[in-house]
């Protein structure tokens, strides 16, 4: 079967990839790579704002996630449209990202890391889990559901998964040419910045950027854990 993406990025929630990760989506985008995202929660409870229903929150949060990943070149955005606070580490969940890997056949795989300690969104660190043993053994064991290769989705081996957010960081990349695209995609998700209410956003991130390439030759950076599954 042929490869419809290079990368896959399984993000929890919308925004939570243009933190940790855009910079270097943009990177790879620009260098033709194909990248598909896959949203795994709906974000319906992600609001202290009491007016606003949750649909409208759905809705809203839809919105700005495509209008990011468009900032960024991103092919396709995949909404598991699970409730917020929701996820659990179930079979459903696990057979949805094994489906999708198989799908579309991902060289790199970039998730949220599940081993961060103590305070982080369940939502964190289910998705990372999940979206790691989706990928190894489920996606790669062609007795894992036999019904997916009915479908004709056959086995298929992810080589890398880059986990942002981790505390013991062995990979970074180089963002300082796509910074910029990456504060671009950000902005797009406006409602959920309004709630951070973070007025000096811009000189938060490229701090954390510079500080993240420390040691590195490049100026900017985005850290991850990397781990290297199959040749
Ligand atoms: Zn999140």
């Amino acid at each position: 079967m042929t490869p419809t993406a290079d990368v896959m990025v399984v993000t929890p929630h919308a925004d939570d990839a243009e933190f940790e990760a855009a910079g270097t989506v943009a990177s790879w985008t620009k260098e033709g790579k194909q990248v598909v995202y896959v949203v795994c929660t709906n974000g319906d409870k992600g609001t202290t704002d009491r007016s606003l229903k949750p649909e409208h929150l759905v809705a809203i949060r839809q919105e700005e996630q495509k209008a990011a990943a468009s900032v960024l070149g991103v092919r396709e955005v995949v909404f598991l449209g699970y409730p917020d606070q929701g996820l659990e580490d179930e079979p459903q969940f696990r057979k949805e990202i094994a489906r999708l890997l198989r799908l579309h056949r991902p060289t790199t795989v970039v998730t949220s890391d599940p081993h961060r300690r103590y305070v982080w969104h369940r939502d964190h660190r289910i998705t990372g889990r999940v979206t790691l043993d989706a990928a190894f053994p489920y996606a790669r064991d062609h007795l894992a559901y036999p019904d997916l290769r009915a479908e004709g989705l056959e086995p298929h081996k992810v080589r890398e998964i880059l986990f942002w957010a981790a505390e013991d960081i062995n990979f970074r990349s180089d963002i300082t040419a796509t910074f910029d695209l990456k504060m671009a995609a950000l902005r797009c998700h406006e409602s959920q910045l309004r709630e951070l209410g973070l007025a000096n956003l811009e000189d938060l991130m490229r701090q954390r950027s510079i500080q993240m390439a420390e040691g590195e030759e490049f100026e900017m950076a985005e850290g991850f854990h990397r781990v290297l599954i199959g040749p």
